[in-house]
């Protein structure tokens, strides 16, 4: 039998594009839907040859190789193709995309049609606190959780022994039974999980005597984690298969970190950038200093000009936090407060009374730093 031109199955032009394509085939689909043309191998067939001109068509690629090359150009062309012929497992399990969630239902429960149901462990959530050093550098750690493991008894079947497990008679092993369903396409078989084996199609005749049937027990676990450089607090990351194992041998859920961060004792977080509060000496201010501060380094060790007026922010760049996009590091801003003294001797107090009325000592902020005032108003605005 030769194979029909895929644009004339589904009723296009050479030109149509995805959505035309998409929209043609679903209007094919719900028409030669086994469900509605039961025991109609015509509309079987036609449904199959939809799917497949559908699977070519809405690829670029595929598309790209059927037009210069024709069916030719897709023998043995795909993966798992349609040498063997597609499977109607294959064409359910692709109508996630098209029907989307108004035919879930319907046509989703199509999809576990053959197959057991797979358990999954549910997810763990971990918050974890990270120090200003280590979202500069990131770190390894480890956290201890308390979570469902598989069970060492059973190794996760659930039951006493491997004699102890059955197929269920009720669905005969398939995990499934079916039903008739009226939809807005008419009557439909349906399938649900089986009740009496909850989907698995086993059911354990001796339940193991650790786990009671269950296949996992609680436990204590101490997890290695790599925490990269350049996270931010709020953010999540998923460490895959380390969450809950699950009933009876299925899939371990995910560990999700909730990033967290440890206040620093000096340093405050600014986005990328990190502040730190220096004081410094009237002395210091006035004749200069050579001072240190803490960055997420180490301490490391600035100069102090003579004459810097206090509210000055000395900007390090590349000194603070890596970006978390990776566009290179935020910087270390130096803001630097004068330290007044409060309670002076005696002797103190006629030093200093004595520049009270020196014109060297009286503030002339406009004629002395031009421009501070903008500095400091563009760096709060
Ligand atoms: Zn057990
Ligand atoms: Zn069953």
């Amino acid at each position: 039998m030769s194979k029909r031109d895929y644009y004339e199955v589904l009723g296009v032009s050479k030109g149509a594009s995805k959505d035309e394509i998409k929209k043609a085939y679903r209007k094919q689909a719900l028409k030669y839907h086994p469900d509605k043309n039961p025991g109609d191998k015509d509309a079987e067939e036609k449904f199959k040859e939809a799917a497949e001109a559908y699977e070519v068509l809405s690829s670029d690629d595929k598309r790209a190789r059927y037009d210069q090359f024709g069916h030719a150009g897709m023998n043995g062309g795909f993966n798992g193709g349609f040498g063997g012929g597609m499977t109607m497992e294959d064409i359910f399990s692709s109508f996630g995309d098209i029907f989307g969630d108004a035919f879930g239902g319907a046509f989703g429960s199509r999809r576990s049609s053959g197959r057991t149901r797979v358990n999954k462990g549910t997810n763990l959530r971990l918050k974890v606190k990270l120090t200003l050093e280590e979202f500069a550098h990131g770190a390894e750690k480890k956290v201890r959780v308390s979570k469902y493991v598989t069970c060492n008894t059973c190794h996760g079947s659930g039951a006493a022994s491997d004699s102890d497990v059955t197929t269920c008679s009720a669905c005969k092993g398939t995990g499934h039974t079916t039903r008739v369903m009226n939809t807005i396409l008419g009557q439909m078989q349906t399938t649900a999980p089986c009740n009496v084996c909850g989907g698995e199609g086993k059911v354990i005749t001796k339940k193991c005597h650790k786990c009671y049937g269950e296949g996992i027990t609680q436990a204590e676990e101490v997890i290695p984690l790599s925490i990269p450089a350049g996270l931010a607090p709020g953010m999540q990351l998923s460490v895959t298969g380390k969450g809950n194992a699950a009933r009876r041998g299925g899939i371990n859920g995910d560990l999700i970190l909730i990033i967290d961060e440890e206040p620093h004792d000096q340093l405050l977080r600014e986005g990328n950038d990190l502040i730190y509060n220096l004081f410094i000496s009237i002395p210091d201010a006035i004749l200069g200093a050579n001072v240190e501060v803490p960055t997420v380094d180490g301490k490391v060790r600035i100069k102090i000009d003579p004459g810097t007026q206090g509210g000055k922010i000395l900007r390090l760049r590349g000194k603070g936090l890596p970006d978390v996009n990776g566009y290179g590091k935020g910087d270390l801003l130096v803001n630097v407060n004068v330290w007044i003294p409060k309670n002076l001797t005696r002797d103190e107090q006629k030093i200093i009374e004595q520049y009270r009325s020196s014109s060297t000592f009286t503030p002339k902020p406009d004629a002395d730093d031009k421009g501070f005032f903008d500095r400091v108003k563009n760096y709060f605005s």
